[in-house]
């Protein structure tokens, strides 16, 4: 049995690492990090050419399933994978590690976009009220692809990400270059070293970036969140690992691999 695990989180990783050696594993990766951590198994890297390219690809190289492990906000990916795995006749699991949930004392302010996120950051600090500068100061976390929606923004950016991002950008805006797991302590103190009056972040959910909301509501600096968009119509959803193991067993049986 070949699964191609179409990669780039944390979650793809491990699901390669609890499939392999039992059935043969491809992970995909898109190609993005210079330096990614690589997963066990094969491996292959670029995009396949659309979903031409996709479906051309799982007949040439037999694959019998498919699971969208990438990341909760690629969406180009996951309605490829959506459209190939119908044309190709493969089953398809995505595999979307829960969203965060709000607790007691968190300050989020929902949006549907990186474009919303930038019009509502001047609301944040002091920048809102009259007579004060426009400036706020705001820590982006939202990855270097999506900079280019907050390059009018006059506020201050602190933007981290894992390899340096490219114009366009914010005018004021400092890199700062690392890759989670993160603590809770570094998020805190990072807050308060930078006077951060504002986060911005994806709804990415899961633990290697979580501390900087608690940092957040301990600090209490307000957040802005993006909404992640909905899973492809009729792709069948695992939340864990667990489940798309269990998944793989079932369509490996069905299959009679
Ligand atoms: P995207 O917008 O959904 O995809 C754009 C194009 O990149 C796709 O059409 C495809 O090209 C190629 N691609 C994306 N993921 C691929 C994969 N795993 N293997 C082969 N080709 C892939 O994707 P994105 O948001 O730029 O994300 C790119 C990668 O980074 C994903 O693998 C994702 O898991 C990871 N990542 C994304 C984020 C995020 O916030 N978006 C965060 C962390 C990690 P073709 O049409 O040519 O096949």
């Amino acid at each position: 049995m070949h699964v191609l695990i179409l990669g780039g989180t944390t979650e793809a990783r491990a699901l390669a690492t609890a499939l392999h050696p039992r059935v043969r594993v491809t992970s995909s990766l898109a190609g993005r990090v210079a330096e990614p951590r690589l997963p066990a198994g094969e491996v292959r890297v670029g995009g396949f050419g659309g979903v031409d390219g996709l479906v051309a690809w799982v007949r040439e190289h037999h694959v019998d399933a498919v699971i969208d492990a990438t990341h909760p906000f690629a969406e180009n990916i996951s309605f490829n994978a959506a459209r190939a795995a119908a044309t190709a006749h493969v089953p398809l699991l995505a595999l979307r590690r829960p969203g965060w949930v709000r607790v007691d004392g968190d300050d989020w302010h929902e949006v549907a976009s990186l474009e919303e996120a930038a019009g509502v950051v001047g609301d944040f600090g002091w920048g809102h009220l009259p007579g004060r500068s426009p400036r706020g100061r705001v820590f982006l976390t939202t990855g270097r692809m999506g900079l280019a929606a907050f390059a009018e923004c006059p506020q201050w950016f602190l933007v981290r990400s894992v390899d340096a991002p490219q114009p366009p950008m914010p005018a004021r805006t400092e890199v700062l270059l690392d890759r989670g797991p993160f603590t809770l302590e570094g998020e805190s103190e990072l807050l308060s070293r930078y006077g951060i009056d504002v986060l911005v972040t994806k709804d990415s959910g899961g633990a290697a970036t979580a501390p900087k909301l608690r940092a957040a509501r301990e600090a209490g600096v307000p957040v802005v969140i993006v909404r992640r968009p909905a899973v492809p119509e009729g792709v069948a959803v695992a939340g864990t690992v667990g489940e798309a193991v269990e998944w793989v067993g079932v369509v490996g049986v069905v299959g009679g691999f």
